[in-house]
């Protein structure tokens, strides 16, 4: 690593490492709704970035169609979503995953210690991004924002204590790309048959569109 990257190794938040102690650690019966909460993000981030648009923000590359990809690796075991929507600076990206906890994840801690099934109490409480580590054993999130002039990102982590985040390289798009790095027990999610299923199931009612591998998967609802 070069030190013109700029790599940083940061702790995760004590109550962040323990959810992902729990996540990292429990069995599941539900595990694909990591594919929900990261759409989710997704659409969010899409959202804002409208918004920002409609108030007469100045955003780069106010062109790019709103929009949300996920494409999938096989022999990698490798999934990849990417959005078009607000992105994160660096600061964001340390502060957004990482630094604050979810408001949900002290009372997801405590009924988890009392569950069996920690899978179907993430899907009750939406531990958000952290879910993704229930099928991950690495991921990168390379983010560029909507703001002018802020560099490109990538927040790497294998969910155990720490996470880097150090300066991307080559031309970013705006948005944010998760790579998910997935587990051999998880390797079922590498596939576009069963991504398009949980999308069905799970983010119906997203207001973008979602393609998978270029094929769009959802009807947008009229507003
Ligand atoms: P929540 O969505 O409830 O805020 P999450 O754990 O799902 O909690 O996400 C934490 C934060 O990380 C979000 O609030 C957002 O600031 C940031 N974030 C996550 N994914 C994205 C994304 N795709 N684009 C921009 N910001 C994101
Ligand atoms: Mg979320």
């Amino acid at each position: 690593m070069t030190a013109k990257s700029r790599t940083s190794t940061y702790k995760f938040k004590a109550e962040i490492s323990q959810l992902l102690e729990i996540i990292t650690h429990s069995i599941y019966t539900n595990r694909e709704i990591f594919l929900r909460e990261l759409i989710s993000n997704a659409s969010d981030a899409l959202d804002k970035l409208r918004f920002e648009t409609s108030r007469g923000t100045d955003v780069i590359a106010p062109e790019t169609e709103l929009e949300i990809r996920i494409t999938v690796d096989k022999d990698a075991k490798k999934l990849i979503i990417t959005d078009t929507g607000v992105g994160m600076s660096r600061e964001d990206i340390v502060t957004n995953i990482g630094t604050i906890a979810h408001s949900g994840s002290a009372e997801f801690i405590k009924s988890v210690a009392e569950a069996k099934d920690a899978g179907n109490i993430i899907g009750k409480f939406g531990v958000g991004f952290y879910s993704v580590f229930m099928v991950a054993k690495e991921v990168a999130v390379t983010s560029k924002s909507y703001v002018k002039d802020e560099p490109a990102v990538v927040w790497t982590s294998d969910g155990s204590g720490n996470f880097k985040v150090r300066d991307a390289e080559g031309d970013v798009p705006r948005g944010t790309k998760i790579e998910v790095f997935l587990k051999d027990e998880a390797e079922e999610f590498a596939d576009t048959d069963r991504i398009k299923s949980i999308i069905k199931k799970h983010s119906s009612f997203i207001s973008f569109p979602i393609y998978v591998e270029d094929e769009k998967t959802n009807t947008i609802p009229a507003l």
